[in-house]
């Protein structure tokens, strides 16, 4: 039978969006056309978070009008939890999670953090607080340094080689022409899918995000290479919220609340074992498959 990762592509619009706005949507947002159209009330106030707590109530949503791609999606995560999204390709996992940074608006229902709703706050101090994470990290023309404080402007060079230690991308960097100062991007030196990840993982780092997105897919990398971003995440993902489009059997099975997705609604939830149990979608992905490799296989 045909086997494929779930939680692949779809997600790049996101990363161009999210990445451009990170440390500075007001600086940026002139350039993005989607959540440009958001607007953001007089009376909006700093997102404050104290636990890092995620709510999705009933959530409803369609890009087009009459085309509904999210409905009635409800999750409750305590601060420090992790929430893994699966199911197939085009089920709603990105559009989930495009909702908490506020790219787009709800139709229905509600998405707070810590009881605050994502449309009374600041965009800016929103999507400081949420960081982002992926496999392809999008490059600002500039040095790779730059890329990397671009999480935290006021960080200084140590605070950004530390980042870059934690983030195991230390030693790559070191070994370019002009270490931290060397160009990338689209003129500069073309760094690899790993490299590029590790880059985008010491920049979150020094963002230092409460409540962290996380798309896990992975791109073609070593072993050796993967083991280390598996590293850096780890370090990355302790104590903060976790959302994350999992494709790990390890995030999968470990997170706190597992939601099944399929065509925009929930089809099962709960821990591993629980679902397991419960003898439905998850546990057939799962079944004769899970001791032989490490990744979620289709149906
Ligand atoms: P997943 O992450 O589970 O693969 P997505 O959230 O990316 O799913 O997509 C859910 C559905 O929304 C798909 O049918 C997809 O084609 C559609 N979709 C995604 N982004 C857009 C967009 N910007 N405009 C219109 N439809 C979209």
């Amino acid at each position: 039978s045909q086997r494929f990762i779930w939680p692949l592509a779809q997600f790049g619009e996101l990363i161009n969006m999210y990445q451009q706005a990170v440390a500075s949507s007001e600086r940026v947002f002139g350039l993005m056309d989607e959540p440009s159209t958001l607007a953001q009330g007089d009376d909006a106030e700093e997102l404050v978070v104290s636990e890092g707590r995620v709510t999705y109530d009933d959530v409803t949503f369609a890009y087009e009008a009459d085309e509904t791609i999210l409905r009635d999606v409800s999750f409750d995560l305590p601060g420090g939890d992790t929430l893994a999204l699966v199911g197939p390709t085009g089920a709603g996992k990105s559009t989930v999670l495009k909702l908490l940074l506020r790219l787009y608006d709800v139709d229905d229902g509600s998405v707070e953090v810590d009881g605050q709703d994502v449309r009374d706050v600041t965009l800016d101090s929103l999507r400081r607080q949420v960081g982002y994470v992926s496999q392809d990290t999008y490059l600002f023309a500039g040095t790779v340094g730059d890329n990397i404080r671009y999480g935290a402007f006021d960080a200084s060079d140590e605070d950004v080689v530390a980042a870059g230690k934690a983030a195991q991308a230390h030693e790559f960097i070191e070994d370019l022409k002009d270490g931290y100062e060397t160009e990338v991007g689209e003129r500069g030196v073309k760094l690899s899918g790993g490299q590029k990840q590790r880059v985008g993982i010491a920049r979150v780092l020094l963002q230092d995000p409460d409540v962290l997105i996380l798309d896990e897919a992975t791109s073609d990398v070593d072993t050796e290479t993967e083991m280390r971003i598996q590293e850096s995440l780890d370090e990355l993902v302790a104590d903060r919220t976790v959302l994350a489009i999992a494709h790990r059997l390890s995030t999968v099975k470990d997170a706190d609340q597992i939601l099944v997705l399929e065509d925009g609604r929930v089809t099962e939830r709960g821990a591993h074992d629980e679902l397991l149990e419960a003898d439905g979608v998850y546990a057939d992905l799962w079944g004769v498959q899970a001791g032989q490799i490490d990744s979620i296989p289709a149906r």
